[in-house]
């Protein structure tokens, strides 16, 4: 699942391809994907001109000049392919726009889970969304209140997207491993050291992020599997203390940790 480091780097690749220039056609070209991008929503995109490209958490902003704004999730495989008309078309393609000047933005998408919605002016509305994580806005004194309003655990706490935006599975396990925090800890009992600890990692796990691991997937690990501190590591020894890193289900979801040195 691209996390946000791969979702800002293909958001930013579209900005390069895709402000300024117009849309000749938008098209669907697959069921699942027709069933959010319609034929009226790729009606509405013809003509207009792209006037800017913006990212929230993992969610991708289109707008366009007459105010509409196309919402993308790349969900699981999503990401972007830029080319001209009449070359051959990437494999997997599932949307395609074609801009005037021949330029043409495919969404690849193997698993065809992405969705993109077109919402008419003024009519987007984000769910709550905490700060995102490299920006100012994530200060510890909101980051503290937060946490201390939460219930339950923390791993779990930090994919909910509401105490910070864009933190995905991957790397919530990689941030509790650098800052030594157990994943099934409480979320409101972190200590103001612990949480700073938190934060940090957060942030330094995602300014070194491997872009381009782009594929490794919860269920095709393998791809990225040397670049991760502990996800993806069960049975392995933990990087800083030896002992074997352990797997577990959170809300249904894979937790990799290391029992030896997070506590
Ligand atoms: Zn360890």
């Amino acid at each position: 699942m691209p996390e946000l480091p791969e979702v800002e780097f293909a958001a930013g690749r579209l900005r390069d391809a895709a402000v300024g220039r117009t849309i000749l056609t938008a098209e669907a070209l697959h069921a699942a994907i027709g069933r959010s991008l319609t034929p009226e929503a790729c009606a509405r995109m013809e003509g207009r001109r792209i006037a800017a490209v913006a990212r929230r958490a993992k969610i991708q902003l289109i707008t366009l000049d007459d105010g509409q704004v196309l919402e993308v999730h790349f969900r699981m495989t999503g990401d972007w392919s830029v080319g001209r008309t009449g070359e051959a078309p990437p494999a997997f393609e599932r949307a395609r726009l074609t801009c005037t000047d021949g330029t043409r933005i495919s969404l690849t998408d193997s698993r065809a889970f992405a969705v993109l919605r077109l919402h008419a002016p003024g009519a987007l509305i984000l769910p709550p969304l905490g700060p995102e994580p490299l920006s100012e806005a994530f200060t510890m004194p909101e980051f503290l209140t937060a946490l201390g309003r939460r219930r339950g655990p923390i791993k779990p706490a930090l994919l909910d997207q509401k105490l910070v935006a864009g933190v995905g599975n991957i790397y919530a396990a990689e941030s509790l491993w650098v800052a030594q925090i157990h994943p099934t800890r409480a979320a409101a009992s972190l200590s103001r050291i612990r949480a700073a600890r938190l934060r940090d990692a957060i942030r330094e796990v995602l300014r070194t992020a491997p872009v381009g691991r782009y594929f490794a997937t919860e269920d095709s690990a393998s791809a990225g599997e040397e670049a991760w501190r502990v996800y993806g590591r069960e049975g392995q020894p933990c990087l800083r203390c030896g002992r074997g890193i352990t797997r577990i289900t959170q809300a249904g979801r894979s937790t990799f940790y290391c029992g030896g040195c997070q506590r």
